[in-house]
C-alpha cells in the first residue's frame, strides 16, 4: 500500500497581511511550501505528493521551483473555493485503488517525523489517525456575552498530517460541503465514523499570524 500526501496551499492567507499567500513567504530564504515538502521528503522518498494551489499561483509555483532547482517529484492541482474543495480536487488527482493519504497544511513546515510516522501507522490500523496535542492554558467557554471556566483535560487541539485510508476519504468526500467541515477529520467523522487520535508535536503550529512566522523562524533553527 503506498503512501500519499495532499499538501493543502490553495488559500491566499489573509490574516497574515502579507502581499503573497503565507505559504510562499520565507523563512531562512526558503519559501514555508519549500520547508514542508522538503521535510515530507525527507521523511520518505517514495511519498507520492500532490500539493494544491490557488489558480492565481499555480504559475508562481511552478516558476519559483523552477528558479529554486526543486527536483522532488509532485504533482500541482488546483484549489476551489472552500478548503474542502481544494481536498477534493488533490484526492482526484489519486489514481491508486489503495493506500494511506495524509491531508497537511502548508503553513506548518514544523511537523516532526514521529508525528508523520506515527500518523501514516496508525492510519494504517485504525483506518485514520488524527494529530493532536493538549491544551497547557486555561481555557473559557464564551456566548452571548458571558463566559465561563472550561474543563481544558477535555480538549484537544487539531494539527495535519491527517491521515486515512484512501477509500474512507473518497467517501467522506463525495459528501456536499458544509460550513462545519473546517478539517478534514470532521469531514470522515460526519460520515458516522469514530477518528483515532494520536500524539502530534507542539512545534507543528499553523503559520497564520507575523508572530507565528517570527516563532517559526525561531523553532527552524533547531
Ligand atoms: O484558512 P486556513 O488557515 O484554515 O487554511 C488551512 C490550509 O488550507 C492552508 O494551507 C490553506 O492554503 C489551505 N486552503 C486551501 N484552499 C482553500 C482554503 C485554504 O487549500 N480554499
Amino acid at each position: 500500500m503506498d503512501n500519499h500526501l495532499i499538501i493543502v496551499a490553495g488559500g491566499t492567507g489573509s490574516r497574515m497581511g502579507a502581499e503573497l499567500p503565507k505559504q510562499f513567504l520565507e523563512i531562512q530564504n526558503k519559501p514555508i511550501l519549500l520547508h514542508t515538502l522538503e521535510r515530507f521528503h525527507s521523511f520518505d522518498p517514495h511519498l507520492h505528493i500532490v500539493i494544491v494551489l490557488h489558480p492565481d499561483y499555480a504559475d508562481y509555483w511552478r516558476d519559483l521551483a523552477k528558479t529554486l532547482g526543486v527536483s522532488i517529484p509532485h504533482t500541482i492541482v488546483k484549489g476551489g473555493k472552500e478548503r474542502f474543495d481544494s481536498v477534493r480536487n488533490g484526492l482526484s488527482a489519486i489514481d491508486s485503488a489503495e493506500g494511506i493519504v495524509g491531508i497537511h497544511d502548508a503553513v506548518r513546515p514544523l511537523v516532526a517525523r514521529q508525528t508523520f510516522e506515527t500518523c501514516y501507522n496508525s492510519a494504517r490500523i485504525h483506518g485514520s489517525a488524527i494529530p493532536v496535542v493538549p491544551i497547557n492554558d486555561s481555557i473559557r467557554y464564551v456566548e452571548h456575552g458571558k463566559n465561563q471556566i472550561a474543563d481544558r483535560s477535555k480538549f484537544r487541539l487539531v494539527q495535519t498530517p491527517q491521515c486515512f485510508e484512501l477509500s474512507l476519504l473518497r467517501k467522506a468526500f463525495e459528501q456536499p460541503y458544509h460550513p462545519s467541515f473546517t478539517d478534514d477529520a470532521s469531514v470522515v467523522e460526519s460520515l458516522g465514523v469514530s477518528l483515532h487520535l494520536v500524539e502530534g508535536n507542539r512545534e507543528n503550529i499553523k503559520i497564520t499570524t507575523p508572530e507565528d512566522l517570527r516563532l517559526a523562524n525561531v523553532l527552524l533553527n533547531f
